[in-house]
């Protein structure tokens, strides 16, 4: 049995809707007190809204990741409305589609400032707070996409989510004499709401390349990310964990037969 999470302060950036909302959704159920945080206030305000039937309070706040007076701002009000900042899952990123011979350097910059810049921004902000805790814990989102796999179109995506992880090995060192872990989970397909556009046929394919033949539940990231914000996880730190359906395992398509 862990202890339970019940009561702590949880700030989960980009979380008004797909897998932050999951993970948002987890912590809630267990009783923490959740930080709704994205650009788009009436998005964050309805999931907010949503949440609050499940045990911890939540609130929404608008901001955005690649502004750090925002991030301050939003790490000030939730130590305010919680009593503290426990932990921080640093969720938001976007993923548009660029190939190589078409990206500029705007839709780079775009993609490194919001995956990349967006959580050291948010980190930054936080450190403060849960170093009053004695009990901190960063989670991160990264993909398999970058530390694993390729994508066509997803050069500068891939590259960010990479870079999390370079990130993550030195400040988990830096964090450490505070009591503070930083871990990351590496999603493979999870169905969000905007993957219901892509259609049943495509979402049958890619399900049919994942060995355990369904696409990940955005309560699957979530479920990772409690154990990770855990005390009984408290020894595990500058480490990223897949949670794909076995999807990165396959040599080829004849293993999936
Ligand atoms: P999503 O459904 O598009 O949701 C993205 C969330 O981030 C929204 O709440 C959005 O709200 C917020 N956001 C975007 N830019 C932001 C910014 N600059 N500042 C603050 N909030 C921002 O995306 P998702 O599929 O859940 O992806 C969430 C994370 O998981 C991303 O880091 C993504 O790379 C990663 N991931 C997803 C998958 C997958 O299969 N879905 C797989 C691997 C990794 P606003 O637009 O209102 O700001």
């Amino acid at each position: 049995m862990f202890t339970p999470i019940r009561g702590k302060s949880v700030i989960v950036t980009g979380s008004s809707k797909g897998i932050g909302k999951g993970i948002a959704k987890v912590f809630a159920k267990h009783g923490a007190n959740v930080l709704i945080v994205g650009r788009n206030q009436k998005a964050a305000q309805i999931t907010a809204e949503k949440l609050n039937q499940e045990e911890g309070k939540v609130l929404a706040f608008t901001a955005d990741v690649t502004q750090l007076a925002e991030m301050k701002t939003m790490a000030n009000y939730a130590e305010e409305q919680f009593g503290g900042v426990d932990i921080l899952c640093s969720n938001a990123g976007i993923f548009p589609c660029s190939k190589l011979d078409e990206m500029t350097e705007e839709n780079w910059d775009c993609v490194l400032d919001v995956n990349l810049k967006g959580n050291f921004l948010a980190i930054k902000a936080c450190l403060p707070h849960l170093k009053k805790q004695a009990y901190g814990r960063i989670i991160m989102t990264s993909s398999i996409t970058g530390p694993i796999t390729g994508f066509p179109g997803w050069a500068h995506y891939a590259a960010s989510k990479a870079g999390m992880l370079g990130f993550l090995k030195t400040a988990a060192i830096e964090m450490a004499k505070d009591q503070i872990t930083i871990n990351a989970i590496l999603p493979g397909n999870i169905q969000t709401e905007g993957l219901k556009d892509l259609g049943k046929d495509y979402l049958q394919t890619m399900a049919a390349s994942i060995p355990l033949k369904k696409l990940g539940r955005v309560e699957d990231i979530g479920n990772t990310a409690l154990f990770l914000a855990s005390k009984e996880a408290g020894y595990i730190t500058g480490q990223s964990i897949v949670v794909d359906g076995g999807q990165i395992l396959p040599e080829s398509l004849e293993a999936l037969k």
